[in-house]
């Protein structure tokens, strides 16, 4: 039975109020003033302000933007850490209606400068540290007309920027108060390029209504559950999808804030910062967590204040879980997410039945990446586009589609990925289970297929970091003359650690199905990562092109 189309449908009277970032500074200057912005900076060891002074800073830069005559639409480009500055810049520039184009400044040096002239970002943004990555390429990156230095009055004295000017001295004796206009929800209020190991960068230019409603979204219970009397600290890069939109989620609720800087993978500095400032929920990707659960092990230091870990970005392995919990009663959310989806995905929170599992169906549930977050649709796809069933074993191609999800990249339009009905396909291989739990099995150019049968790369490699002797481990497909690819296992051993091939082999018995075993393993120094710290699979097969099963 359908319902007759035509007719005129009787409209909602409400109010079609504007869903935008400005939205989110007005109320947090309203209502969250008081709120404090803590932050480690390259010239300040604990810089502390409060929102209220956050936003009339911003005030300050989006008047001193309009006297650089930049123009609605226009981008600004930041190569920064996490701190005060770069806040002030994201509201600054996204409120006033320019874009703010955040850069990796982990990229190759050719990759960031394809990324500048390809947004064409007018000025730009950058922290002291990445002043020489700048410098190298400034005969280059014609359509920037200057640099402003995130530093002290001073900071821009010795570079060889053109137009440099330091960011204290920009907006000073502006006045702290700017008349922000009234935007169109749908306009650009940011971008972020893909850091894609094939191709160039592509960019996804998010609009103020995604970002509002993904902050929105991201803010509820089962999700990251921000609220006044948290104390949250981004480890995820500002420079990297927005760091998961925290910053707009912390001061929309009135959640203090806490910006470890240049310091993010510094385990000492993450400790005290968690203890000095009593940080009660984080986020990043699984290696940061290593480094700070490493420096709580050397030093017996504690944690007490932190009751969640947010974790994403690559697969976390249950070796990290286990240890926040058993050692600091700390509970570790896994997340999933992409560039083009702004980037919430999934978020793993427990089921209703959660406590009536046993606890291996609990653990089975808990390192599955979650459930879509409300407004974000999936399904998993085979090769000849049919969907699969929700039960937990059949994987095929991921898709999603929602109102934050990149419906067209930046000057390319539709990719590939983009489909005929609106989906977007991740990229990624995954199962979903009955209670609509998703698993990543693999990216879908990783994964292995032995005999026609698909092995995932992720389950092996979670089950090869889960042996006390390996700190890093990657699987890719080799080449086999019977199967066409086995799996060939690449190790990373932590320091005087020793281990056998016949040990690493032997720790896989009845942990995974016998025919997906590796075939050898390869024990190696280092192993290839990309500018956000994923294993980098190309680069590891480019390696590995001549290896040759015994
Ligand atoms: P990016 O756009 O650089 O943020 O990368 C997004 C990709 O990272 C996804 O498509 C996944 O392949 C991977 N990824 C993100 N979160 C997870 C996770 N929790 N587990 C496994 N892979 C992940």
């Amino acid at each position: 039975m359908t319902i007759k189309s035509g007719g005129n449908p009787m409209l909602g009277l409400i109010m079609n109020r504007q869903l935008t970032i400005t939205s989110i500074l007005e109320h947090a200057r309203k209502f969250h003033g008081d709120a404090e912005v803590v932050s480690v900076t390259a010239d300040q060891p604990l810089h502390r302000y409060t929102y209220r002074e956050a936003f009339a800073r911003s005030a300050r830069l989006a008047n001193a933007l309009a006297r650089l005559g930049i123009r609605p639409g226009e981008r600004i480009g930041t190569l920064a850490w996490n701190d005060y500055r770069h806040l002030e810049v994201y509201f600054a520039t996204s409120c006033a209606g320019f874009v703010c184009h955040t850069i990796n400044p982990r990229l190759f040096p050719e990759q960031i400068e394809y990324i500048v002239e390809h947004a064409e970002d007018r000025w730009i943004f950058v922290d002291p540290a990445f002043v020489p990555l700048l410098e190298a390429l400034k005969h280059r990156l014609g359509c920037v007309e200057g640099f402003v230095i995130l530093g002290p009055a001073g900071a821009a004295a010795n570079t060889t920027l053109r137009n440099a000017v330091d960011y204290e001295t920009l907006i000073a004796g502006e006045p702290d108060t700017f008349d922000w206009p009234a935007l169109d929800e749908n306009s650009a209020c940011a971008m972020c390029y893909t850091s894609g190991t094939t191709g160039n960068p592509k960019g996804v230019v998010y609009s103020h209504r995604a970002l509002v409603l993904h902050t929105y979204a991201c803010l509820m219970p089962d999700v990251m559950s921000l609220s006044a009397r948290e104390v949250v600290m981004p480890v995820v890069p500002m420079f990297h999808v927005n760091a998961w939109s925290i910053p707009y989620g912390a001061a929309a609720v009135g959640a203090k804030l806490v910006f470890p800087g240049p310091k993010m993978g510094d385990g000492e500095t993450l400790q005290r910062l968690i203890e000095g400032e009593g940080v009660t929920v984080t986020a990043g990707v699984p290696t940061v967590w290593l480094a700070l659960l490493t420096h709580l092990d050397r030093t017996g230091k504690q944690v007490p204040s932190l009751r969640r870990v947010i974790v994403g970005g690559s697969a976390c392995p249950r070796t990290i879980m286990e240890e926040f919990e058993r050692k600091h009663g700390v509970h570790v959310h896994h997340a999933w997410g992409m560039t083009e989806m702004s980037p919430m995905g999934t978020f793993n929170s427990p089921s209703a039945d959660f406590d009536t599992l046993s606890s291996e169906e609990q653990w089975a549930q808990r390192l599955r990446v979650g459930r879509p977050v409300y407004g974000v649709e999936v399904k998993i796809v085979d090769a000849a586009g049919k969907e699969l069933p929700w039960d937990g074993v059949s994987f095929g191609a991921l898709k999603v589609r929602g109102p934050w999800i990149c419906a067209e990249y930046f000057r390319i339009g539709k990719g590939d990925a983009h489909d005929d009905e609106g989906w977007f396909e991740t990229g990624d291989v995954a199962t979903i289970d009955r209670r609509g739990y998703v698993a990543i099995t693999d990216r879908t150019k990783d994964v292995i297929k032995s005999g026609g049968e698909w092995i995932s790369s992720i389950d092996l490699e979670n089950t090869a970091v889960a042996h006390p002797a390996v700190a890093e481990a990657a699987v890719i497909g080799a080449y086999h003359p019977r199967w066409d690819e086995r799996p060939l296992l690449c190790v990373v051993l932590h320091p005087g650690e020793q281990l056998t091939r016949e040990d690493m082999l032997a720790w896989f018995e009845g942990k995974v199905a016998k025919w997906w075993v590796p075939d050898d393993v390869v024990f190696v120094d280092g192993l290839p990562h990309t500018a956000t710290g994923k294993l980098s699979k190309k680069d590891l097969r480019e390696r590995m092109k001549d290896y040759r099963f015994p």
